[in-house]
């Protein structure tokens, strides 16, 4: 197994097992010059193999398109635009769940203040290998690590798949923190003190 198609095996399994992605969704792709391996359409994350790892053009199509993931047009325009070489798509459920009612993420643990201090939140009409997704999304991207698509997941970029698998872990990490916190508020001080912890912690106030 070559070197590259090891590394989409170990984060895509880590993906799977970290509960960041189900059975088949997510998509991973690496940038090497005007080449793009990205991991095949309908593909199991968790069980990648050789065959898994489709190779195609940046930015022209070849016979392999058609095996490539649906969502190659979003993984290609944040490479004609920005500077990574590595994209992780997951659909982490804590911070799908807090993007669906906010337009940015303010994350309230450690990990998370020192990594993102804030969370993007794109939204959307069609959030599924969406054209208005690929023209928005990599501007989003020039500033931040990790840039959630509202209802759908996230997109995290990188010099190399573990570090855009790094920023998926943790912003995953930090959107169940805040979950969970904004779950006490309701719990400890009714529920208009916890629409008042939830405006807060937008406003990043916490
Ligand atoms: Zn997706």
């Amino acid at each position: 197994m070559s070197s590259l198609v090891e590394q989409f095996s170990t984060f895509g399994r880590e993906l799977f097992l970290q509960g960041l992605n189900s059975s088949h969704s997510g998509n991973m792709s690496v940038r090497e010059g005007d080449r793009i391996y990205i991991t095949r359409r309908g593909s199991m994350l968790g069980r990648l193999s050789e065959r898994d790892v489709i190779e195609t053009g940046l930015e022209a199509d070849d016979s392999h398109i058609t095996l490539a993931s649906t969502e190659i047009k979003i993984h290609r325009a944040i490479y004609l635009n920005t500077s990574a070489l590595a994209i992780v798509h997951a659909h982490p459920p804590f911070a799908i769940s807090l993007s669906l009612h906010r337009s940015q993420i303010i994350p309230v643990d450690s990990e998370g203040v020192y990594y993102f201090k804030s969370i993007p939140v794109l939204h959307a009409e069609r959030t599924i290998g969406s054209e208005e997704v690929a023209a928005r999304l990599p501007e989003a991207l020039t500033n931040y690590k990790a840039v959630m698509v509202g209802g759908h997941g996230s997109f995290a970029v990188g010099q190399m798949l573990e570090e855009a698998f790094q920023w998926t872990s943790s912003l995953e990490a930090s959107c169940k923190t805040l979950f969970l916190c904004t779950l006490l508020a309701v719990a400890g001080q009714g529920r208009n003190a916890a629409n008042g912890a939830s405006e807060a912690a937008e406003e990043g106030k916490w």
